[in-house]
């Protein structure tokens, strides 16, 4: 964290009572139990040690057995009540932070599904989440640290008052004139000089113990890198890559970035060592010393006036162990307060990123359910950049897609096809032109409304370690027929014959030696029985088959024909051959439609994109079968 990003007392305030508001409502109940854990946890010692001061006091001169018992039981009772409390307390005080610091990443995730899909996919937005994860990881710094301040404070300030209620008639009680030499320990110059001392010694060692973690704090910015590096390449050599980390010996590369001090923060010679070497070491270890010091004067002053006779063994007991909590929660209280400070950079760059606005208009029509799955959608003259970027993706592209009808989109690399599969699902919205769906442009209707005509497989689609059927479903609540239907329907059956728990296999090793691993073809036609159970009115198959060998992938085209039915089915595919049976082909170049027909129409123009990328193809394929 640079220091142009260090943050004010007040700004650091305004963050933090921010966070324990949002905090809180992730669960109610967590912060109440700490609350009250925490103040009674700094409570318990006090009366410990007052109740002993009395019993001490009491052995020293009256030795009344009938008061002592009632001493001893009441600080019995009192102790052990207390301390049972105390545990109840503390167990709900954990309970609940477990089940908070397990929930608080909803806050991140809810997030993440509410953002403008432009957002989630920047460089800027990871670049942020990154930093809002790493911090947490390395230091417990944003959400975490916000609980670790709470709770210093509460303690500390609990401690203070309880401290300060002990200790306050040590400044009082005046030693008897009897011992002329010890009378300056009763003139106010003396007393003040005394708390200031106690007050000051107090401050500079939380100051230290501050500034430290300041220091550490401002190494963010490395640790961020460090732990970037350490997360890519610590568990890097992992299922897929192993072959290519053994064959070309990626090792090297890991070990060169895992021992150079510039990017691995957490080296032996790293920034983090040299503060623990260096002013971070002298911090703590004089935070300490002063402590100690501070310990012995209190030690001198209360003996000092027990010679004098002011009080008795007892109360020496329960002065010098008041002050000594007394120092520590000041210690602590500064420290939770320097803490403010610090974690403000790092609890701003959560809210950053809890406060995005979304830019996206999002209306309200609904696209109602038609059983006729009429729905009629309209590129008219839409143009489109990716942002941050000068060139057009997409340039005055319009097409009309014929319902129920199969679209094919073709065209070389980079020419626009998913850019424009993407528009069409409302990833982004067009820079000019408009979208229509029934005559009405697709910002109009409700978002989730919209998006649900979609069926689509992309070529980067995502399975996840979880059960095939959840996978097809995207839930755990499904239908078991549709789930077996979509993945025969997907040419999945035989697979899934073999698989010991059928529907129920887990997929990939994440969780245990139970999932199976799936070739990148049976991935493929889990992807599209995915598709195919959430039913949407169009399905969009982006180079659906690019990961099949050509027999299976003619058996998914034959299948989808007749999977298809009456859906409207767009199919992006590089195998021109592919495509053969569509109704309408369109061709994709840089970004523009330049020929639209059947693949016999688009054949007769041999001077046109389609028959040149034909040829190309067919040349390939009789070089392949020769
Ligand atoms: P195709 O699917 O035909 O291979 P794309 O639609 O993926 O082509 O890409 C069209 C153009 O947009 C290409 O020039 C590509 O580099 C660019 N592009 C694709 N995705 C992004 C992105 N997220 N950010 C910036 N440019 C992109």
């Amino acid at each position: 964290m640079e220091e142009k990003n260090a943050k004010s007392l007040f700004e650091g305030l305004k963050l933090f009572v921010r966070a324990i508001k949002a905090a809180h409502t992730i669960e109610r109940k967590f912060f109440p139990a700490m609350f009250s854990a925490d103040i009674l946890n700094a409570l318990t010692p006090y009366v410990v040690i007052y109740f002993s001061s009395l019993i001490l006091n009491e052995l020293s001169s009256d030795k009344r057995p009938e008061y002592l018992w009632k001493l001893v039981i009441l600080t019995v009772t009192i102790s052990g009540g207390l301390s049972i409390v105390g545990a109840i307390l503390k167990h709900m005080k954990t309970k609940y932070r477990e089940v908070f610091l397990f929930n608080y990443r909803r806050l991140y995730i809810n997030k993440a599904f509410d953002m403008d899909y432009e957002d989630v996919s920047n460089q800027e937005t990871f670049d942020l989440l990154s930093k809002i994860s790493q911090a947490e990881n390395w230091a417990g710094w944003g959400f975490e640290n916000v609980i670790r301040t709470f709770s210093g404070l509460t303690r500390s300030i609990t401690g203070i008052i309880g401290a300060f209620s002990l200790t306050i008639s040590l400044f009082f009680i005046k030693a008897p004139a009897g011992n002329p030499s010890l009378q300056f320990l009763n003139t106010p110059l003396f007393m003040l000089l005394f708390f200031a001392l106690m007050i000051g010694l107090s401050v500079i060692a939380g100051k230290l113990v501050g500034y430290c973690d300041a220091c550490s704090a401002k190494l963010a910015e490395s640790a961020t890198l460090g732990n970037r590096i350490f997360g890519y390449f610590g568990f890097f050599s992992r299922s897929k890559r192993d072959v290519d980390v053994r064959m070309y010996d990626q090792s090297r590369i890991m070990n060169y970035y895992f021992n150079n001090d510039e990017y691995n923060a957490f080296s032996i010679n790293g920034p983090f060592a040299k503060l623990a070497k260096g002013k971070g070491g002298i911090c703590i270890g004089t935070a300490q010393g002063l402590s100690a010091i501070l310990t012995g004067c209190v030690y001198l002053f209360t003996c000092l006036k027990a010679i004098a006779g002011a009080f008795g063994i007892g109360s020496i007991m329960r002065y010098v162990g008041a002050a000594t909590q007394f120092s520590l929660y000041m210690a602590d209280f500064v420290t939770s307060v320097s803490d403010i400070r610090n974690n403000a950079p790092f609890l701003e760059n959560c809210f950053k990123y809890l406060d995005k606005p979304n830019h996206m208009y999002k209306g309200s029509l609904t696209t109602e359910k038609r059983a006729d799955r009429n729905y009629d959608v309209e590129f008219k003259d839409v143009s489109f950049k990716y942002p941050g970027t000068d060139t057009w993706a997409l340039r005055h592209v319009n097409v009309r897609f014929k319902v129920g009808k199969r679209l094919a989109v073709v065209g070389e690399n980079g020419s626009g096809k998913t850019t424009f599969i993407k528009l069409l699902c409302r990833l982004y919205d067009p820079q000019e032109g408009e979208i229509l769906l029934n005559g009405i442009d697709i910002k109009k209707y409700d978002y989730k409304d919209y998006i649900d005509i979609f069926s689509v497989v992309f070529q980067d689609y995502v399975l996840m370690s979880q059960p095939i059927a959840d996978n097809v479903a995207g839930t755990d609540k499904y239908d078991v027929k549709r789930v077996t239907k979509a993945l025969n329907d997907a040419g999945f059956s035989e697979r899934l014959s073999t698989m010991p728990n059928g529907i129920n296999t887990l997929i990939y090793k994440n969780y245990g030696e139970s999932g199976v691993e799936l070739s990148g073809g049976e991935e493929q036609k889990v992807a599209i029985a995915r598709a195919l159970y959430k039913d949407g009115p169009f399905l969009i198959l982006d180079e659906p088959t690019a990961a099949l060998d050509p027999i299976a992938e003619a058996d998914i085209y034959s299948h989808l024909n007749s999977i298809v039915g009456d859906r409207t089915a767009i199919y992006i595919s590089h195998r021109l051959s592919s495509c053969r049976f569509c109704d309408e082909i369109m061709v994709f170049d840089k970004g523009e439609i330049v020929e639209t027909g059947t693949h016999e129409e688009l054949l007769e123009n041999n001077r046109g994109k389609y028959y040149e990328l034909w040829n190309v193809q067919a040349k390939h394929y009789v070089e392949a079968a020769g």
